[in-house]
């Protein structure tokens, strides 16, 4: 089976990591100019259709890594080759607007939201929704691009200005206790599993931390997690890995944030803490085969190395410290790699945490909910 990827970064690069040993082969085909893969075939796309034609001709199906893609792109790819999850999935997840729509319509709850396509309105949403609001982008936002903080009315039209973007939602600031993910996974038959939840440390928008199990998570906040996200993944008729980030706040309760139509960084924990990761089981989902077993081994903590790459040999040095680098080259905010630390107890995992950020330079002290 020879699997087309759209996009060609570190996810992609893990998807075929977790492929190889299912004689999976991988084309990735990247629309940015900068693929960073640095595995299987990668055609760098540029409007040229022969590179499209040649895509289209080694691959069996198609799924992607990166969602911020044209629709018509991966509409037209959808009419010679199967593309899982399919471009409807695509078009929701990459814009804000119909994303919170869908949450509405499922009755899933989120953060009180307006959308705005002025200034003025979205001064005046500010002024509704009772500052500090978050203004974002419709689309093409992530790791905290196109957002910005408002803590008085009057800094919208600042605001505005900086993030440049004809349509943006701004959203009610939510007092939360933590940020939580939920990942599941459905298959072309329908069944879905579900990943224990993880607990998201965010520094700048950027994800620093993911802990999973969480020690403190009622068993009915997970359920309730696992209903929004099976009502999401059955509406979409969607096959392969879905990833809702939550908020949870004070009463328990869980508030949708946005979702994200693949493999996720707040689910590489899997790749050593998981019986099945999420990257084998998105390929199990795509082929039709049976989904593995999403149990957690052991409290697990994945480490974003983000910028610098810090002293690997050292980080090796820790006890079941399992170092995952994607090649790229130092850049501030740049995702480098990350370090999956497994322990038997939440305890002896919070130390392994504290030295492996020790060992990396910029690391934010790591501070968790349960603590
Ligand atoms: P997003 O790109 O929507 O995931 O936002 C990036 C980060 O900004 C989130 O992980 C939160 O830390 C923070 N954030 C976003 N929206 C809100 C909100 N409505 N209330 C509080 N914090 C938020």
């Amino acid at each position: 089976m020879n699997i087309g990827v759209l996009g060609a970064g570190q996810l992609g690069r893990m998807l075929a990591l977790a492929g190889y040993p299912l004689a999976n082969r991988f084309t990735f085909l990247d629309t940015t100019g900068h693929p960073s893969a640095g595995i299987g075939d990668v055609i760098v796309y540029t409007d040229r259709h022969h590179l499209l034609d040649d895509f289209l001709a080694r691959v069996d199906l198609v799924t992607y890594e990166f969602e911020h893609l044209p629709v018509s792109l991966v509409q037209a790819i959808e009419e010679h080759k199967p593309v899982y999850p399919s471009s409807e999935a695509i078009r929701v997840c990459q814009n804000r607007a119909e994303e919170k729509a869908l949450f509405d319509r499922l009755g899933i709850p989120t953060p009180a939201y307006r959308l705005v396509e002025h200034a003025d309105e979205l001064e005046a949403a500010a002024r509704e929704l009772g500052c500090p609001v978050v203004a974002k982008s419709v689309t093409e936002g992530y790791d905290g691009k196109g957002q910005a903080v408002i803590r008085d009315p009057a800094e919208a039209a600042e605001a505005w200005r900086v993030i440049g973007h004809p349509q943006l939602i701004v959203e009610a600031f939510v007092d939360f206790v933590r940020e939580v993910s939920i990942i599941a996974v459905r298959g072309r038959d329908g069944q879905v599993v579900f990943y224990p939840m993880a607990e998201n440390v965010h520094v700048d928008g950027i994800l620093r931390y993911s802990l999973a199990p969480m020690p403190d998570l009622d068993d009915a906040v997970q359920q309730t997690a696992d209903e929004y996200i099976r009502a999401l993944l059955d509406a979409l008729d969607y096959v392969g890995v879905l990833t809702l980030e939550l908020f949870q706040t004070r009463d328990g309760g869980l508030l949708a944030n946005e979702m994200a139509p693949r493999v996720h960084n707040s689910g590489h924990w899997s790749i050593d803490g998981a019986v099945t990761s999420q990257f084998e089981n998105h390929l199990r989902a795509i082929q039709g085969l049976p989904l593995g077993d999403t149990a957690a081994r052991m409290p697990s903590c994945m480490v974003n190395v983000i910028g610098q790459e810090g002293d690997s040999a050292a980080i090796l040095g820790i006890a079941d410290a399992h170092l995952h680098r994607y090649d790229k080259s130092e850049r501030p905010r740049r995702k480098l790699a990350h370090v999956n630390l497994l322990a038997p107890s939440h305890a002896a995992l919070l130390e392994k945490v504290r030295a492996c950020a020790a060992l990396l330079p910029d690391a934010p002290p790591p501070r968790f909910s349960f603590e």
